[in-house]
């Protein structure tokens, strides 16, 4: 039977893709198909199949590296919009860069530069621009957020472009503006970096990579941390007793949410193909041809034991598409 949506979406939107699989856009290697699927290349092709969803009345998907997603085993019943837009534009120690552009990349580019501020990125694989700052991404005690100026972004409904400073980005921890208010998408942002030997920054791009390779399951595919690191304090004197190391975390304000996993003895457990990292517990890692069912099956399971066991709830980090509320 014809799609009249599709053949309407191919009159304006050259490259249009559908029932495209969405696994392999994303770092899990897990989803279904997006049933639209669409690459955008430049802020023009964007304001397009922003406003041609609209007319149509698709829900939309914006995507970035994916590498924070799962992607339910059907995919997304609408328009995919990945954005590809890049670009890299310096000025001293400014940069205006496209919401595309991936930060391992970035970051090498910026070292030769003698440019300080993304070093704690390198190495994150997949992870965009745009994507970095809706989820606020921070590693080694350093925020995407303390190199932002501002940021270009476009709002869906009404196609407004605007720049926000970054205060009015509403930073806070793994939380933005932009994970409140879906309707604002991320075209491109100016950051600011501090200037050093690039020698320096090189050694410390080596040091945070070792630590991801011995550290981290890098070998499989993954979302990286599945649940940020809760801020919160354990206060009960018997679970003080039985583990002693959270005296310390209750000290710097947050407890790692990988040894919460681990202390419930969920370190190794799987589900199906699905499975919570023995390397290190936040980590559910993708076997081979795991469902996105299984991982889901993993973060409940967490959820529920270390609210058991320590009362604690812990956040998902990675996002979810195309699963019922
Ligand atoms: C091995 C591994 C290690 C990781 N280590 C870290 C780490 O150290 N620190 C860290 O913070 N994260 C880490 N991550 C998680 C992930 O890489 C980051 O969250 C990254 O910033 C996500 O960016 P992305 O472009 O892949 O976004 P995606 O996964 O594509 O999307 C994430 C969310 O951002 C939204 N989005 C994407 N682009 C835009 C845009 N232009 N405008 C508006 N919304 C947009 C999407 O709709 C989605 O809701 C790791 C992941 C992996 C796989």
């Amino acid at each position: 039977m014809a799609d009249k949506i599709f053949e309407q979406l191919k009159k304006e939107l050259h490259g249009v893709e559908k029932n495209l699989v969405l696994k392999n856009h994303t770092t899990y290697k897990i989803g279904g198909p997006a049933k639209y699927f669409f690459l955008a290349k430049n802020k023009e092709n964007l304001v397009k199949a922003l406003n041609i969803s609209k007319k149509l009345k698709l829900p939309i998907f914006i995507l970035g590296g994916g590498s924070n997603l799962l992607i339910s085993d059907k995919g997304f019943f609408g328009m995919v919009i990945k954005i590809d837009i890049l670009g890299e534009q310096f000025n001293g120690n400014k940069l205006i860069v496209g919401a595309g552009e991936k930060l391992t990349k970035l970051s090498y580019t910026l070292a030769d530069k003698g440019l300080s501020g993304l070093e704690w990125a390198t190495g994150i694989p997949g992870a965009a621009v745009g994507g970095s700052i809706y989820g606020h991404a921070q590693a080694f005690g350093t925020k995407i957020s303390e190199i932002i100026e501002s940021v270009e972004v476009i709002n869906s409904k009404t196609l407004e472009i605007k720049t926000l400073t970054k205060e009015q980005c509403n930073f806070s921890l793994k939380n933005s503006i932009f994970k409140k208010n879906k309707n604002l998408i991320i075209i491109s942002a100016v950051l600011k970096f501090k200037e050093k030997n690039p020698e320096e920054i090189r050694a410390q791009i080596k040091e945070f990579l070792e630590y991801r390779r011995t550290k981290h399951p890098t070998n499989f595919p993954s979302a990286g941390s599945a649940f940020v690191n809760p801020e919160k304090k354990i206060t009960n004197k018997k679970l003080l007793e039985r583990f002693p190391e959270l005296n310390d975390f209750n000290i710097k304000g947050t407890i790692p949410a990988g040894y919460l996993i681990a202390k419930s003895g969920l370190a190794g457990k799987k589900i199906g193909n699905a499975q919570i990292s023995e390397k290190h517990s936040n980590f559910i890692i993708n076997l081979g041809g795991a469902s996105a069912k299984c991982v889901m099956g993993l973060i409940n399971l967490a959820k529920r034991k270390v609210k058991k066991n320590f009362g604690i709830n812990l956040e998902t980090e990675i996002q979810f598409v195309g699963f019922s509320k």
